[in-house]
């Protein structure tokens, strides 16, 4: 059977494009290399699913605001909650994030999935596409417009940029993003297990970067929302050569931790297993070098996590191959690529979940219709 459009991987993205192209009447189908469609979405936002956020200007919180803007702005926002309302999701608002009002991540692809069920879209499961043909071939199917959303090798360790090589696109150095950090092990020890509100200081050859929030210890590095804000930062960069510190009292001056640690011990101000290592850095230094570990506890170079524990991949097919407005290819009509598989990546707080929505809705609402 050839179809109008064949959408290649069927997550976040994947699902909203095809849903957008059926509701216009195309014959639409998903081939989806796993044994079922949106997996990832189920992980998301530890199983509550963060697919929006009320950020007014939610293009700067991606490395490519420029590219991603013209998307966001037309199908963002409340455009993108009547998308979530007409496949039967009412959303809910916590601080900012939006959320399935269940909190749900299951009951957000339930509805996806029933919503391409009753658009009359095909679902082809287990069914990896390696290699796009021109015309369009693709695996088994044909069709007159492929939408490409195979997502990124965050949390699966699993991608197919090189599927589409031959129509000229070409993918940028990839690094894992919104992640735990590797750090030297030796000034960790005792500490895996323990969570503290922290800032998190990495000083490269060019700027020093500082991340407020929470830490959680590892074996061998560092995980919460400091080190994944941090991870964005440096995987845009390429994890440059860096030196890392952890302030364990960002709330206080060191002149006023020395004046205090001479009548509050340690454990008056960071956790006990923090003390003893803090004590052991300090030797017979006194509060002054209590205080100045306290303040700039070294933790050497951080370095990227696996990128099966990422969120998100920085890097993808390049944006300059693919209309800001359409998502369709510079370089060969009819094909579309939306969602992670991009060189787009944003923040956390929903920013990602928005990205592959609106792109996938809106090369959903561009395919074959000139
Ligand atoms: C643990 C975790 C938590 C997250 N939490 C949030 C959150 O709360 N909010 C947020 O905004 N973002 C979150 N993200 C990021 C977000 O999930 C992704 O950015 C988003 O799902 C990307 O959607 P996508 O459709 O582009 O790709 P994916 O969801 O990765 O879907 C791509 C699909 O394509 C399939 N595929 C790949 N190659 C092929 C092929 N060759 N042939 C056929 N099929 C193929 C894959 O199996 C997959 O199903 C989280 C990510 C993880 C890993």
């Amino acid at each position: 059977m050839k179809y109008d459009v064949l959408v290649i991987g069927g997550g976040m993205g994947g699902l909203a494009a095809a849903i957008t192209a059926a509701r216009r009447g195309l014959k639409t189908a998903v081939a989806e290399a796993d044994q079922r469609v949106g997996r990832k979405i189920l992980a998301t936002g530890n199983g509550k699913c963060n697919f929006s956020n009320t950020d007014p200007e939610p293009w700067n919180k991606f490395n490519r605001p420029s590219f991603v803007r013209p998307v966001l702005e037309k199908y963002g926002g409340e455009a993108l909650l009547d998308f979530w309302r007409s496949v039967g999701i009412y959303p809910r608002e916590i601080e900012g994030r939006i959320y399935p009002h269940s909190m749900e991540a299951s009951a957000a692809l339930n509805a996806l999935r029933t919503a391409a069920e009753k658009e009359g879209v095909d679902t082809f499961v287990s069914d990896k596409i390696e290699k796009v043909q021109k015309g369009f071939t693709a695996g088994g199917h044909r069709s007159g417009a492929v939408i490409f959303a195979t997502g990124s090798k965050a949390g699966t360790g699993f991608s197919s940029y090189s599927a589409v090589f031959p129509f000229g696109h070409r993918v940028t150095p990839l690094y894992p993003s919104l992640g735990p950090l590797i750090t030297d092990k030796e000034n960790l020890k005792g500490l895996k297990g323990v969570r503290v509100p922290v800032a998190l200081v990495v000083r490269t050859a060019a700027e020093t970067f500082i991340k407020n929030g929470e830490i959680i210890f590892k074996d061998n590095g560092i995980s919460g929302s400091a080190a994944f804000d941090m991870s964005v930062l440096l995987a845009r960069l390429g994890y440059p050569s860096n030196a890392a510190e952890i302030d364990f009292a960002p709330d206080i001056s060191e002149e006023v931790l020395v004046a205090a640690l001479k009548t509050i011990p340690l454990e008056g101000f960071v956790h006990k297993e923090a003390a003893k290592n803090i004590r052991a850095a300090a030797g017979a230094g006194g509060a002054s070098k209590e205080a100045h570990f306290v303040k700039h506890y070294p933790v050497g170079a951080v370095r990227p996590g696996h990128i099966t524990l990422a969120q998100v991949t920085s890097g993808g097919l390049e944006t300059d191959g693919f209309d800001p407005n359409t998502l369709e290819s510079v370089y060969e009509p009819n094909f579309y690529a939306v969602g992670e598989v991009l060189d787009v990546d944003g923040e956390c707080g929903g920013y990602n979940l928005m990205w592959a929505a609106c792109s996938g809705i809106a090369a959903g609402n561009d395919v074959l219709s000139r």
